[in-house]
């Protein structure tokens, strides 16, 4: 018989050293360290966010203490230090450099500190399983004397919104609260019998009770989803939406209990305005994609997951799942829940497939494999990004629209699926196996559908949406891009012109770099790359809004000069111009649809 006794805890202290300097100082202390001398190491990636970011980079001075007497600490890798070997309490104490307007690391100035624990906390070798107690210190500065603290880290002696301690049960817990303090408003609701809090940092005049009505409404349908009846209750007492509100930008991190937005001020619904603009639209689809992650790949996570593992990449081929899936229910869960009506979802929907019918790497790249390399092509995208890599998020939520129709042909829907998912995988914590899905899929309805999943998600075939589409009474219509500001959803707007494509995208000001050159167009034909400088076409000197009009104003077939700079090198190229592809969808409720689809599809979109 053997006992195991509890691990001590880990203590750690954060105090805001220097605003100026953005500096965050981040002591770590261990009260009874290795014998051999503790190791301590700083992750490499934040779930949620698949690229090795280097934490460590941001750590600029370092030293280690016991008691009163320093301590020895070597640098063994990029992430790691080991302390000579002493008696304890064994302190570490880091200054970390926090200058990131990001949701995935910290930030630190006069105005507001931001920190994701990944950024800032040690993980002491063999200690991730001890429980953590965190110190908070309030700011010196008497400027700083309004500022509170924003987290979802549970309390222990801090009081509500305050400076203090707080505590958490192990590591990977530590680090998925992140914490935001400063002058933030904010806006309280209830849903899923939990309550609901929204800290909004930044200048913003947004009309905060709409907001709270709206997500209200969203959050208590996703929890009825997983719930499987009306009125389910969430998988947490308290949920805190942190976000930074910007002249512009956009992004956004989940986690347990929380999620941190980046979002434009003009993201936030307006005062007296009663329409939901599309910018409000973009946030809520935001506010809602991570809320759902709280079951979907927090709670439910890929087997690859679990643990994760903080010092390299974590492979999995299901990032289509996890991230797709979620990006299907985040606009559908505004429509479900009748926050929007049916045709502003469709829009939404029509733009999707056009990002995807944009993107030739769609032919090139499967959801699968985009997944399993996600570390080095989706997020970290160059010039060949859209010849080479398909987004798992945007054809991910195609292929999940997709699985969702073929299901209902087949009597049961993906609502099911996630009900099934969170019982087998999200309750219990158990990681959910590679093709665990279509697993699932094949359980519920009954029937084969590894044809599907070869084709759409291990496979680069597009999934065939308008038939789908048809079978619940919508429409889905292709034509060519009226414009380069034509994101499709709509039907073509009545003076669209465009009637050829050169094959490359360029800014719409400005020196005309190419930013891409797609494989096989017009451009890519002739020899013209990414970065190639227009200065002519056909001998006059050319500009942003020139390509456009040439687009308009020629016919297929037709060559034109153009001469650029490759590098310092004159070169010129005949390109012949394509017809424009049909590469911009737009959805509609088919107003000839029978009884049987249209009962369908109030089945699908809820009213
Ligand atoms: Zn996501």
């Amino acid at each position: 018989m053997t006992s195991v006794l509890p691990l001590p805890p880990t203590h750690y202290r954060v105090t805001l050293l220097d605003s100026h300097a953005h500096l965050f100082e981040v002591a770590c202390t261990v009260e009874q360290p290795d014998a051999e001398g503790q190791r301590f190491r700083l992750p490499v990636w934040i779930p949620g966010s698949y690229l090795i970011r280097e934490f460590a980079r941001n750590v600029v001075a370092i030293r280690a203490e016991s008691g009163d007497m320093p301590v020895g600490l070597d640098k063994e890798a990029k992430d790691t230090w080991r302390a000579a070997p002493c008696v304890g309490p064994l302190t570490v104490t880091m200054h970390v450099y926090a200058h990131e307007l990001s949701v995935r690391t910290a930030y630190l100035d006069q105005t507001r500190a931001y920190f994701n624990g990944a950024s800032v906390f040690l993980c002491p070798d063999g200690r991730a399983a001890a429980p953590c107690i965190v110190d908070i210190a309030r700011p010196a500065d008497p400027r700083q004397a309004r500022w509170q603290v924003a987290t979802s880290l549970p309390r222990d002696d801090a009081p509500a919104w305050g400076f203090g301690r707080y505590r958490a049960s192990g590591y990977d817990e530590l680090i998925d609260h992140p914490v935001e303090i400063g002058a933030f408003a904010v806006v309280s609701f209830d849903a899923g019998g939990a309550t609901h809090d929204m800290a909004i940092t930044g200048r913003q005049r947004a009309d905060l009770p709409r907001l709270a009505r709206d997500l209200a409404r969203v959050c208590q349908w996703q929890c009825d989803l997983f719930g499987g009846a009306p009125g389910s209750r969430a998988p947490f007492d308290r949920y805190l939406f942190l976000v930074t509100a910007v002249g512009d930008g956009y992004g956004g991190l989940e986690h347990r209990n929380s999620t941190s937005l980046l979002c434009k001020r003009d993201g936030l619904p307006q005062p007296g305005a009663d329409a939901i603009a599309d910018d409000y639209l973009s946030f809520l689809g935001l506010a809602s994609h991570e809320y759902f992650h709280s079951w979907m790949v927090k709670r439910i996570k890929p087997a690859a997951f679990t643990p994760y593992d903080l010092a390299r990449e974590n492979y999995t081929r299901q990032l289509w799942a996890f991230e797709g899936i979620t990006s299907y229910y985040d606009d559908l869960a505004l429509v479900r829940s009748g926050v929007v009506a049916p045709d502003r979802y469709l829009e939404l929907v029509g733009r999707m497939v056009t990002n995807v019918l944009r993107t030739p790497g769609r032919q090139v790249q499967s959801v699968a494999e985009s997944s399993f390399d996600a570390w080095i092509k989706f997020y970290r995208p160059d010039e060949n990004t859209p010849n080479a890599v398909v987004s798992y998020y945007a054809k991910g939520a195609l292929v999940a629209l997709a699985l969702d129709l073929e299901l209902r042909r087949r009597g049961t829907s993906l609502d099911a699926l996630m009900r099934v998912l969170w019982q087998r995988h999200g309750a219990h914590g158990s990681g959910v196996p590679e093709g665990g899905i279509a697993r699932i899929a094949a359980d519920i309805s009954g029937s084969n559908l590894d044809e599907f999943f070869a084709r759409y998600v291990d496979g680069v075939d597009d999934p065939p949406l308008a038939e789908l589409l048809a079978h619940v009474g919508v429409t889905l219509t292709r034509r060519a891009a009226a414009d380069a500001k034509d994101r499709g959803g709509t039907p073509p707007p009545p003076n669209a012109k465009a009637k050829t494509w050169l094959g490359a995208k360029w800014p719409p000001a400005g020196e005309l770099k190419l930013q891409y050159v797609f494989a096989g167009g017009p451009a890519a034909r002739a020899g013209l790359a990414a970065n190639d400088v227009v200065i002519a076409v056909d001998g006059l000197r050319a500009a942003p809004e020139m390509l456009q009009t040439l687009c308009e104003r020629r016919v297929a077939g037709e060559t034109v000069g153009i001469t650029a700079f490759r590098r310092d090198e004159l070169m010129s190229f005949d390109v012949t111009l394509d017809a424009a592809p049909l590469d911009t969808a737009w959805l509609a409720l088919d107003p000839q649809a029978a009884a049987p689809e249209v009962q369908r599809r109030v089945q699908w979109l809820g009213s």
